[in-house]
């Protein structure tokens, strides 16, 4: 059996992606006072997501443990693992972290909302989560929520490393990361592939060709959901690890992680109301295409 699934029905999957629900789950998660990854209060967001996802039925679901250092003390960090079983084993993550920071790295008392940065991300996947919850798929996708990623991609290395050892076939990666405040363009999402000419955000070739492929397809479903775009590249987020171990990666980004473009950001007044709901709501949209149509038989 192939599940086959033409523009119609991508379509009519698409316009169940709710803005108020958008809206509800940002709400919810910058309301704790801070996700710092050594806080305490992340765990209790980390189980508010892992409520949300079993909510809507997602029964596979469980938190991948890892300890890592930061600042010198140890922590046992987790990341959030929710899967959706398809016809075939080939894997398609969609990936965030949850975690947040403020700009003085170590302060993890402050209140750090961390709405764009990175809840934007975080909710975006979780409605997805929800719009898929009872749709056939022909691949297997997991949505991942990653911890630690602002001490250096912490979970997201621990995670592309249990993929890799346990054999697991990721077929494509999507990764999310501050989706809610267009700075780059109004309207205009940044697709990045990894065509990074530093090598650093680039560690292997033979997956280059593939990723610029399937930013190609997320491009020319952009105007479909009524955003513009810009190609760039991938760079320091959680795709990484999975590029370096020879995955292919994307991701979609807003532009705006910069403090001195961008007064919000790593800062207490990350919060909701600097969110663009239509633009996050398109970009949430584009997302879900475009795993629709890589899933769809036709596309491969
Ligand atoms: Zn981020």
């Amino acid at each position: 059996m192939n599940i086959d699934k033409n523009e119609t029905s991508i379509r009519s999957i698409l316009e169940k992606v709710s803005t108020g629900s958008l809206k509800q789950y940002l709400n919810s998660l910058s309301d704790f006072h801070t996700r710092h990854s050594k806080s305490p209060l992340l765990n209790d967001a980390g189980n508010w997501i892992m409520n949300e996802l079993r909510s809507f039925g997602y029964k596979d679901t469980f938190y991948h443990s890892f300890k890592s250092t930061i600042d010198n003390e140890e922590f046992e960090l987790r990341n959030i693992v929710c899967k959706k079983k398809g016809v075939d084993e080939k894997l398609i993550m969609v990936c965030a972290h949850y975690d947040c920071i403020m700009d003085l790295k170590e302060d993890s008392v402050s209140r750090a909302p961390g709405a764009n940065d990175n809840g934007s991300g975080v909710c975006a996947i979780i409605e997805i989560a929800r719009v898929l919850a009872n749709e056939n798929l022909q691949h297997s996708i997991q949505f991942v929520f990653f911890s630690g990623e602002e001490q250096g991609l912490l979970g997201s290395k621990s995670y592309a490393k249990y993929i890799k050892e346990n054999g697991m076939d990721l077929y494509r990666l999507v990764n999310l990361d501050m989706i809610g405040y267009p700075f780059f363009a109004p309207n205009t999402v940044i697709i990045e592939r990894d065509n990074n000419t530093n090598v650093k955000h680039n560690q292997v070739g033979e997956n280059d060709t593939e990723s610029i492929k399937f930013g190609e397809m997320m491009k020319d479903m952009t105007s479909s959901v009524g955003l513009q775009f810009h190609l760039d590249s991938i760079y320091d987020s959680d795709y990484e690890p999975f590029e370096a171990n020879g995955y292919v990666v994307i991701g979609a980004y807003d532009g705006s992680a910069d403090s001195i473009k961008n007064p919000h950001y790593h800062s207490s007044s990350d919060l909701p109301e600097n969110i663009d709901w239509d633009y996050l709501t398109s970009v949430t949209k584009l997302v879900l295409a475009t795993i629709l149509k890589i899933d769809s038989f036709n596309s491969h």
